[in-house]
């Protein structure tokens, strides 16, 4: 049976990378070696660096913008205390936005004065903050793009003249967005990108050496920026894996056309929750994501029922994240059209037959 793969991460990819991917790790285009065995400093693995890179600057309309694109490990986890690392010299602000903004803000706050300007704790991070005010004095300012957990979603960027930072981990590559108003982003690749194991961080160049501290090179944004990407061995697969993904993407007609279907794709959801009598949105309507749709049942002695049509339809990773219960349905670039149709038949059986 086909499984419909609403996970939240790592998630669904598309099935032609994953069978490209499958064939490089038997044998790399004619050359008698596996992907897993060749030498990161081999001209075949240096151009699939090289590619990979570059496209992550195209997709994102940054080339030639005076920025980098590196990939290193560790998730967007790590990346949480590098950006306070290189970048925090005394004060920066956080907009709290759920889970990850908060370890975020945990990371930074050992490496100087951390302002928290805007949160939406107070209502379980069932929405984006707006309107706040960002103070002159910081080093940067950080968002999180869309929140994986709660099923909310960056729609305007705050204008300021301060360098924004963003964690993009579940929604890069899935909008059209004016990536050029960030300084910093990153990515863990498992939700949108490729698989678990690499991290895309885009940097303004000029955001080297911003700090008096002394960096340990392998937390050293710039370290890495000059070497490539291969100051030590990267991660061969999870790099080639998202190299074939934004090559993917690139030909899907780029995050414009990729962004017109996700769109159409969470409408089909959204309509259906608005309309179903058996279920609630848990986002606040105008900062729904469009990558990870939260929603709860309206009655929960329906669970079962609903399970087990889910089940019986082949729906996989529905379940919600436990901060929020319910369900959550990720719908990430990968996930087709077809996957959507059938989770709204199955609330809609739900509807008619309970
Ligand atoms: C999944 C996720 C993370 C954590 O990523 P790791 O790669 O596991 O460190 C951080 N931020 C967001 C928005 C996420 O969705």
């Amino acid at each position: 049976m086909k499984v419909h793969n609403f996970s939240a991460g790592p998630s669904i990819l598309p099935e032609e990378v994953t069978r490209q991917a499958a064939d490089a790790v038997k044998e790399l285009d004619g050359s008698g070696l596996s992907l897993l065995e060749i030498s990161h400093r081999s001209k075949a693995f240096i151009d699939i660096m090289d590619e990979a890179c570059s496209l992550a600057l195209e997709l994102t309309g940054l080339q030639n913008k005076g920025y980098k694109s590196i990939f290193l490990q560790g998730g967007a986890s790590l990346q949480f205390l590098m950006t306070a690392y290189n970048l925090l010299e005394k004060k920066a602000g956080y907009v709290n936005t759920g889970t990850w903004s908060n370890k975020a803000i945990k990371e930074a706050k050992l490496f100087g004065e951390v302002l928290e300007i805007a949160s939406s704790k107070e209502a379980n991070f069932n929405f984006i903050p707006k309107g706040y005010s960002i103070p002159e004095d910081l080093d940067y300012l950080h968002l999180t793009t869309n929140n994986t957990i709660f099923g909310t979603q960056l729609k305007d960027i705050p204008e300021t003249n301060i360098p924004l930072a963003a964690d993009m981990s579940s929604d890069i590559f899935s909008r059209v967005f004016d990536y050029t108003k960030f300084d910093l982003f990153y990515a863990g690749a498992q939700k949108n990108m490729g698989p678990a194991g690499a991290t895309l961080v885009i940097i303004k160049e000029n955001l080297f050496n911003k700090v008096t501290r002394t960096i340990p090179s392998m937390l050293n944004y710039q370290i890495h920026a000059d070497a490539g990407s291969m100051f030590n061995t990267p991660p061969v697969f999870a790099v080639f894996t998202s190299m074939l993904n934004m090559r993917w993407v690139k030909a899907q007609g780029g995050i414009e056309k990729l962004g017109e279907k996700n769109m159409f794709k969470s409408n089909l959801l959204y309509s259906e929750i608005d309309r179903n009598s058996k279920f609630i949105g848990f986002a606040a309507i105008e900062d729904r994501s469009e990558m990870n749709a939260t929603f709860n049942l309206v009655d929960p002695a329906d669970g079962e029922a609903f399970d087990t049509l889910c089940n019986s339809a082949g729906i996989s990773g529905l379940k919600g994240h436990r901060s929020v219960g319910g369900y959550r349905a990720s719908m990430y670039n990968a996930l087709p059209v077809k996957s959507l149709q059938v989770l709204v038949d199955c609330m809609q059986t739900l509807e008619e037959k309970n």
